[in-house]
C-alpha cells in the first residue's frame, strides 16, 4: 500500500520548485479522484504547478494518473487502427463533425471522445446534440461496441472517463489555472489517451480565435503534447494551424452541422477543407494506411467524391439514435424564428474576420454558454460569412444572422460590423496550415 502522502507537504514542495515524484503526483490525483483532498488543497497545488511548472517527466506522470483515474477502453478487438483528431478550439471548427466519418471510410476506425464549448470556443458536443435524438452520452461499452461494429464513435466525456480531470478542469476554471501548459496536456491527453487509440493528431491552434494567441505559445504546446503522448507510447502528430478567422462560412452548432454536411457532399469551404484534408492525412499517415500525404488526401477525396463518407456519417448518427433525414433535409435541423442578412456598409475587399468578435457575437445569440448552467439555443448563429480577401460591394451581405430575439440580434449586428472590416485592398494570402510537430 502506498505511504500516506499529506497534502499540505506535496503543495509546499511543488510550492518550493522541487520536482515532485510519481507517488506525490499520484497522491494527488488519487486526492482529486476519491476527494481525499479538500478544493483548497487541489487548487493550491494547481496554482503551485502554474507557477513554477513541471518537467517533461512529472507532465508524464500526470496525465498518466489522470488518465487511469477512470476507465481506459480497450479496443484491442478492432481489427483496424484506430486515430483520433483533437483540435486545441478554435470558432467555426466544425472539422470534427465531417473528418471522423471521411478518415472512417478509408479503413481507420476514429473513436472519438469530444468536449463542449469551452470559453468563446465551439465544442463539437453542442454541435451534434443539435442533431435530434442523437445521444452522445454513451458507456464506454457502447462505445467500444459501436467503434467496432461501424469503425466510429462520436461522444462525450461521461463520469466513467478521467474523472480526475473533470473535478480539475471545473477547479482550474475558476482559479485562473487554465493556461498553464502542463495542466492542459494532462487534460487534453488524459482523455484521448483513454480512449483506446493506436495514434493521435492534434491540431494547436493560434490566433485572435484561440486560446494560444501567440504562434510561439501555440508551438510549445504542440511540442509539450505530442512529447508527451510519445512518452505514454502513443505516436501523436501536431499540426500548426492558424485561427485568425472562423473556419468555414457558419458559427453557430445546427449551422456548423449542416456546413458539415455540405462538406461531405464535396461542397465546402476551401479554408475548411483545406484544415480537414492536411488532418486527415496524417491520421491515415500516422496509423499507416498510407506512405505519403499526396496520396492520403486523394484517399480522403475518394471517401467524399465516392458518398461512402457522407454514408458513414448517416451510418453514425443512426447508431447513435438521431434523425439520419437532416443529412439530405438539413431543415430538420433546429431553425432559429428570423433570418436577416447583414449589410456591408462600404464596397471593398475584406481585410479582417476577427474570429474572437464573431465568437463573442455568436455567443450573445445564445450559441454558447455565458456560465456553466447556461443552455445552448442550438439554431442560432451566423451562415454565409465572408472570407478574408474576398471582394463585397456596399450593401452585399457581410453575413446571415439566425437569431430568436430581436434584441441579441441587434447587438450582434454591431459586433459583427466591428469583428469584420472591409478595405481598398485584399491583404496577401496568410498561410492556415503551418508546421508539422512530431
Ligand atoms: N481542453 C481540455 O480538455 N483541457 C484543457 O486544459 C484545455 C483544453
Amino acid at each position: 500500500m502506498a505511504a500516506f502522502l499529506f497534502p499540505q507537504h506535496v503543495i509546499a514542495r511543488k510550492r518550493d520548485g522541487a520536482e515532485l515524484t510519481r507517488a506525490e503526483i499520484d497522491a494527488f490525483v488519487r486526492g482529486a479522484t476519491d476527494g481525499s483532498w479538500a478544493d483548497y488543497q487541489l487548487s493550491a497545488l494547481l496554482m503551485a504547478v502554474f507557477l513554477r511548472g513541471m518537467s517533461a517527466q512529472e507532465t508524464a506522470a500526470l496525465t498518466d494518473a489522470m488518465m487511469r483515474s477512470g476507465v481506459v477502453a480497450d479496443l484491442s478487438a478492432v481489427g483496424m487502427p484506430k486515430a483520433d483528431k483533437h483540435s486545441t478550439g478554435g470558432v467555426g471548427d466544425k472539422v470534427s463533425i465531417h473528418l471522423a466519418p471521411m478518415v472512417a471510410a478509408c479503413g481507420v476506425a476514429v473513436p472519438m471522445i469530444s468536449g463542449r464549448g469551452l470559453g468563446h470556443t465551439g465544442g463539437t458536443v453542442d454541435k451534434l446534440e443539435s442533431i435530434p435524438g442523437f445521444r452522445m452520452g454513451l458507456s464506454i461499452a457502447e462505445y467500444s461496441a459501436q467503434v467496432g461494429r461501424i469503425g466510429l464513435s462520436l461522444i462525450c466525456q461521461t463520469s466513467e472517463l478521467a474523472p480526475a480531470d473533470r473535478k480539475l478542469y471545473a477547479l482550474r476554471d475558476v482559479t485562473a489555472t487554465v493556461e498553464c501548459i502542463p495542466l492542459i496536456c494532462a487534460s487534453i491527453l488524459s482523455k484521448k489517451l483513454a480512449e483506446g487509440i493506436d495514434v493521435l493528431v492534434l491540431d494547436v491552434k493560434h490566433g485572435s480565435g484561440a486560446f494560444m494567441r501567440e504562434k510561439a505559445r501555440a508551438r510549445e504546446l504542440a511540442v509539450a503534447l505530442t512529447g508527451v503522448a510519445k512518452a505514454m507510447g502513443k505516436p501523436a502528430r501536431a499540426v500548426m494551424t492558424a485561427m485568425d478567422e472562423p473556419l468555414g462560412r457558419t458559427v453557430g452548432n445546427a449551422l456548423e452541422v449542416a456546413e458539415s454536411v455540405e462538406c461531405l457532399r464535396g461542397d465546402g469551404a476551401r479554408d475548411l477543407m483545406e484544415v480537414t484534408y492536411a488532418l486527415g492525412a496524417q491520421m491515415l499517415l500516422l496509423a499507416g494506411a498510407e506512405r505519403d500525404a499526396a496520396a492520403a488526401r486523394a484517399r480522403l477525396e475518394r471517401s467524399v467524391a465516392s458518398g461512402a463518407a457522407f454514408s458513414k456519417f448517416r451510418e453514425l448518427i443512426e447508431a447513435q439514435g438521431g434523425d439520419p433525414r437532416v443529412v439530405d433535409d438539413p431543415a430538420r435541423l433546429p431553425q432559429a424564428r428570423s433570418r436577416k442578412p447583414l449589410a456591408s456598409p462600404r464596397a471593398g475587399f475584406v481585410t479582417r474576420v476577427d474570429a474572437m468578435g464573431v465568437a463573442l457575437a455568436a455567443l450573445r445569440l445564445g450559441a454558447g454558454r455565458a456560465r456553466a448552467e447556461d443552455r445552448v439555443d442550438h439554431a442560432v448563429g451566423f451562415s454565409g460569412l465572408v472570407k478574408v480577401g474576398e471582394r463585397v460591394g456596399r450593401g452585399d451581405p457581410l453575413c446571415v444572422i439566425h437569431s430568436n430575439a430581436d434584441q441579441a440580434q441587434a447587438e450582434a449586428a454591431e459586433m459583427i460590423l466591428k469583428a469584420v472590416a472591409v478595405g481598398d485592398e485584399a491583404p496577401p494570402p496568410a498561410p492556415l496550415v503551418g508546421e508539422l510537430i512530431g
